[in-house]
């Protein structure tokens, strides 16, 4: 690639930024390091669109990271409620608690004092340090992978060791004086026209006249990724034992996905179950359930996440009284007190379907 090619790339590209990119978020302008970070938080793994109402349900919660550090647990999970990678919350509030007392409120200034706090990456810590303080940071995301792959031609795969280390150092060559503004013009013209697969608007987009990609035919070749992640279905099966207008409900804080999340009964099998078929699994015949009950089937909801597939089934058990249960994380709920407790995505949609919110 040629210093004219490179050239060509960053001023036009600033150029459409200033003239014709039209994306309007209210974090662009922002420059609060404490809204900057919580924009970049909840839009990790997460479309704008998808994240926006969470940003705007944030800010006005906790207009700042004090506030924030003050939240309970599951004030917070309850708002991020649906946004999923629940970690991220839970380090959300970590380091926001740990600004609040240790950095009596002030957010690192430097790249490395910015990387160093829970759950930011380099990604994370380049954008928050270019918008908030203006530094020569440039971001590699998704978007910057497939932007610079296509206009430049390269079919380095982009996950593998070496296509990280030569797209950071072609995104940091390219930068801008205002690394800022850079940063949001690559990332949304990635968003925005030089879009995944075939849907790229070739025909709007400032870089056309010199990308490698768009006079090769390349487009829907590019970027190249060196492993497909394997999908893999797990199999819930939910157990709702109603006793006296309560749900026995529990919270989930084994290292496994929705952390800290509340659900109720859980029986896994490595296999979707059916009525008869749950009354034989050890989790069912570990209960003091009167003998003769049989659970109700209620229906099926599966989400997909990033590396797994969630098929949940759900049944019911309606008892005379409330049984001693196994284990020490969950308890008797009235139903009334359900929505003040935060539950995955499809425990939200089930139980909104019964009403029980
Ligand atoms: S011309 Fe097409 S492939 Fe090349 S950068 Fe623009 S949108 Fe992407």
């Amino acid at each position: 690639m040629t210093a004219t090619q490179k050239k060509y790339f960053t001023e036009e590209l600033m150029r459409w930024h200033h003239s014709a990119n039209t994306r309007s978020l209210p974090w662009k302008e922002e420059k609060d390091p404490y809204k900057i970070w919580l924009s970049e938080i909840i839009l990790q793994q997460t479309r704008a669109q998808q994240g926006l109402p969470y940003y705007l349900g944030f800010t006005q919660a906790y207009p700042d990271v004090h506030a924030l550090a003050a939240a309970a647990d599951e004030e917070a999970f309850r708002l991020w409620q649906g946004l999923g990678y629940y970690n991220r919350c839970k380090n959300m509030l970590a380091t926001a608690r740990y600004i609040s007392s240790q950095l009596e409120g002030r957010f690192p200034e430097t790249y490395e004092g910015i990387l160093a706090l829970k759950g930011i990456g380099p990604y994370t810590a380049s954008a928050i340090a270019s918008f908030a303080y203006g530094l020569p940071c440039a971001v590699v995301d998704g978007n910057v992978y497939r932007v610079l792959s296509r206009y430049f031609g390269i079919d380095t795969p982009f996950d593998t060791t070496e296509g990280k280390r030569r797209f950071s150092e072609l995104a940091q060559q390219l930068l801008a004086n205002d690394s800022a503004a850079y940063n949001q013009a690559i990332m949304d013209l990635g968003a925005t026209v030089c879009t995944p697969g075939a849907t790229a608007r070739c025909g709007d987009c400032p870089l056309q006249k010199k990308c490698v990609a768009f006079r090769h035919g390349m487009v829907a070749l590019l970027p190249v990724k060196s492993k497909r992640t394997e999908v893999k279905t797990r199999y819930f099966h939910y157990l709702l034992l109603l006793a006296d207008g309560q749900l026995w409900i529990q919270k989930r804080s084994a290292k496994d996905i929705w952390q800290n999340l509340h659900e109720p009964y859980l029986l896994e099998a490595t296999a979707p179950l059916d009525a008869a078929g749950l009354v034989k699994h050890p989790g069912y015949r570990s209960l003091p359930v009167p003998k003769g009950g049989s659970p109700a089937y209620e229906g099926m909801l599966r989400q997909r996440l990033s590396h797994r597939v969630i098929e949940s089934h759900f049944f019911t058990l309606h008892l005379r009284g409330t049984i001693p249960m196994p284990g020490d994380n969950g308890n008797w709920q009235p139903l009334e007190q359900l929505k003040n407790l935060a539950f995955p995505k499809t425990l939200v949609s089930f139980l909104e379907k019964k009403l029980y919110f």
